[in-house]
């Protein structure tokens, strides 16, 4: 038994799956498969817990949470090594994500939600306030299992909300792990988890006893998700793909921004929602930068996450194998130039070595298509207007990035951006307090920051007349 599995509760049903170690193939421990039945279960202890949770004050949830987030933190290392089990990623970006999870909690549990007085004169007051929803449904994917879930109970527990989640099946330890330390803090039912096969996710969206699902996926799922959700009206936020453009211009100091450019492309082998997926650089510096970023990429080790100064860990399913390998397969049919990379070399795992793709055209799939594994197409420009149009020409809108040392330059190109996110000389960055979400395919709604913690909830507009309609002061 490793450190990991060690770190594991014996979770049960009568039936059962297990996950698979990227990395190597191997099967991870059994995982319950919850029915139809469990999830009514499920829901009506949510239902019954919703009636107290609702009614406690800010400072009793928030006191929950941070007590939560203490306990994550101290089980660090046993989430990192489990999250580098499940879903692949190296140990040093596990422990990133748990560190920015317990970020997370405590941040958004900080920011204030208040009563707006929208008038208040001698005959009448009115106020907006937030009530909770009801109970979510938190639909997490396999790229970040733990900061996403923990974005999504935060959110729904803060605002008074029970909140049932959903791993994705590839990725379920971490979640079941973490919802196992929340039951430690939370009255029973305000914080639950129903790990699954593919019928889970349609029965939860489908179920009238949910009031809202938080739903972070591919667009294609979302789209789904949304349709069941229209029956029965249920509140939606969707977090779905995106395929973000980054515009070099040609006054950046290459040498600083080559490390920053090429982490920001392949963290998480590049299995990250908001990454560098479309590199725009300009002519004049195009051949010079390409060929530091090359050099700079290989610098960076290929290897099971578990490895020391790994960078690259595998891609965290068959699926998404199956689906680079395809798509690495145009550089032959479409007749494009890797500059690194290309091909996939045997392993025991489901490795893709890092690719470049040197100044494809536009309409080459390895554009237009999100990767989500270590592709990266980088295309010339010299004309700003041009590429602020290639930059806006795809469907998804999640984030996007300028880096220039003019900042009123790179603002006036940043200000153009159709998407959710845009950030000057970085990317990726996140704050709690800031909210994020996507335009277009990207998404609808947000989460994070006071914007997303309102989805949690149903706005109220209450008026209170102060006087009758003879004057008289009401007792
Ligand atoms: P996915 O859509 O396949 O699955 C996401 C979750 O939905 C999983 O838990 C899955 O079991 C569940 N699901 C699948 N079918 C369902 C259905 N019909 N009804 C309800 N639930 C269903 O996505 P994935 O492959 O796990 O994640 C990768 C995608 O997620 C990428 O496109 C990525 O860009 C996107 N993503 C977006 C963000 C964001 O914040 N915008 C963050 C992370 C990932």
């Amino acid at each position: 038994m490793t450190d990991a599995t060690a770190f594991l509760l014996d979770f049960t049903t009568s039936e059962t799956r297990h996950g698979i170690n990227p990395a190597n193939t191997k099967p991870n421990p059994p995982v319950p498969i919850s029915t139809q039945d469990d999830l009514v279960k499920a829901v009506n202890a949510a239902r019954v817990a919703f009636n107290g949770w609702s009614k406690t004050t800010w400072d009793v949830r928030r006191k929950a949470l941070l007590a939560w987030a203490d306990a994550v933190d101290a089980n660090a290392d046993g989430f990192a090594k489990t999250l580098t089990m499940e879903q692949g990623k190296p140990l040093s970006q596990s422990s990133m994500e748990l560190g920015k999870a317990t970020e997370w909690i405590r941040g958004l549990s900080s920011i204030e939600i208040t009563d707006n007085v929208l008038e208040e004169t001698k005959d009448r007051k009115i106020i907006q306030r937030y009530t909770p929803l009801g109970v979510v449904g938190a639909i997490v994917p396999w790229n970040y299992p733990v900061l996403l879930a923990v974005v999504k109970i935060v959110s729904a527990v803060y605002t008074g909300n029970s909140v049932i989640v959903k791993p994705s099946p590839f990725t379920p330890y971490c979640d079941l792990k973490l919802v196992e330390l929340a039951t430690r803090f939370f009255p029973p039912g305000v914080v639950q988890c129903l790990s699954g096969d593919d019928s889970l996710g349609p029965m939860i969206t489908e179920h009238p006893g949910i009031d809202k699902i938080s739903f972070t996926g591919s667009t294609a799922t979302g789209k789904l998700v949304m349709a069941s959700c229209a029956k029965t009206l249920k509140r939606v936020t969707l977090e779905l793909g995106g395929n973000d453009p980054a515009i070099v211009c040609e006054d950046v100091d290459i040498d600083a921004i080559i490390p920053q450019i090429g982490i920001l492309s392949y963290l998480c082998s590049s299995q990250t929602c908001m990454m560098i997926k479309r590199l725009y650089v300009h002519e004049k510096i195009y051949d010079d930068f390409l060929k530091k970023l090359v050099a700079f990429v290989k610098t960076l080790k290929v290897g099971e996450g578990t490895e020391p100064d790994v960078f690259f860990g595998p891609i965290q399913n068959q699926m998404q194998f199956e689906k680079a390998k395809e798509l690495l397969s145009t550089i032959s049919t479409e007749k494009l130039k890797a500059a690194l990379g290309g091909s996939v070399e045997p392993s025991s795992g489901y490795f893709i070595h890092p690719t470049i793709i040197d100044n494809p055209p536009e309409s080459s799939r390895v554009v237009r298509e999100e990767p989500f594994a270590p592709i990266l197409p980088v295309m010339k420009w010299s004309n700003e207007d041009d590429v602020i149009k290639c930059a806006n020409g795809l469907e998804t809108g999640l984030s996007s990035s300028v880096w220039s040392k003019d900042l009123e330059r790179a603002t006036r190109i940043a200000d153009q951006m159709q998407s959710g996110s845009v950030w000057v000389n970085s990317h990726f960055d996140l704050l709690p307090t800031a909210s994020f979400g996507g335009h277009k395919q990207s998404g609808i709604g947000v989460e994070g920051g006071l914007g997303g913690l309102l989805e949690y909830c149903n706005s109220q507009t209450q008026w209170l007349k102060i006087k009758d309609d003879t004057g008289h002061e009401m007792e």
